[in-house]
């Protein structure tokens, strides 16, 4: 089996996101970069279906600028056999992703396709849908378990009240939650090795996809600032404050 794992670049989840002074957007300049942490966890899944010997290959996919061969390099280093980046300096909204992952779904016929849930910097959730709806394939989302057998993919989700189990036929979509396994760090000769990998570089062009904007993104603004909380004397007083002034009871 054949699995494809879509994997974004973001703004490393434990930096302090700045807004630019325009508000157009947040700012990237000199901010540290990383896997999408549910991409990681995608990545992770991949590589134990391997190392389970279920799969036989990892194909890392990533989508956007050149730089994005860091992250796709990281990939190999956790395990990926091989890497695409389709290279576009172009903004790029879900649907478009989901295209040029429909393309790249087209040219390599995984078995499984695995993304993460949702990008942790524009929060959207959506592209695995899309790109499953695009390619007419069967979808477990938000997967906390998955397991094969045979041509099926058992994928165990968290709602509402407990555990929901979906059985989907290969070829299929899985997006990745938090608790479906704990990625592992990359060892340093993994790192050295990854570079040598395969990664192919491609366009939207080559893939036969025009990047277009569904959306305008028209003001980004950071969260208003916290106030400070005060102390109060008595229980007299936090009623007081919460009836006069939060005026919340
Ligand atoms: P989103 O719909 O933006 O929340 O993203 C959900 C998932 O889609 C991510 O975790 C990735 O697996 C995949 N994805 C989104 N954008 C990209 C991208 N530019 N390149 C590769 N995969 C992506």
């Amino acid at each position: 089996m054949k699995v494809l794992v879509a994997v974004k670049r973001v703004i490393d989840y434990n930096v302090k996101v700045r807004v630019k002074s325009d508000h157009s957007d947040v700012d990237l300049n000199n901010v540290k970069m990383a896997v999408n942490p549910f991409c990681e966890i995608a990545i992770e899944e991949a590589v134990r279906m391997k190392e389970a010997g279920t799969a036989e290959e990892v194909v890392a996919v990533s989508i956007g600028p050149k730089v994005c061969q860091e992250q796709l390099r990281t990939a190999l280093a956790l395990g990926a056999d091989r890497a695409i980046l389709v290279e576009t300096d172009d903004e790029l909204q879900p649907l478009t992703i989901a295209k040029l992952l429909k393309a790249v779904y087209d040219k390599e016929e995984p078995a499984l396709v695995i993304l993460g849930k949702q990008s942790i910097d524009a929060d959207n959730n959506q592209t695995g849908q899309m790109f499953a709806a695009l390619a007419g394939l069967p979808q477990g989302t938000g997967a906390s378990k998955v397991t094969i057998d045979g041509d099926k993919v058992n994928v165990t989700r968290e709602v509402d009240g407990g555990l929901q189990t979906v059985s989907l036929k290969a070829p299929a979509v899985v997006t990745t939650d938090l608790r479906l396994n704990e990625p592992r760090y990359a060892s340093l000769p993994n790192i050295m090795k990854a570079k040598k990998k395969q990664l192919d570089v491609m366009s939207p062009a080559d893939l036969g996809v025009e990047v277009k904007q569904t959306f305008k993104t028209l003001k980004v603004e950071p969260p208003p600032e916290r106030q400070g909380g005060i102390k109060v004397e008595t229980v007299d007083e936090l009623v007081d404050k919460l009836k006069n002034e939060a005026k919340v009871i």
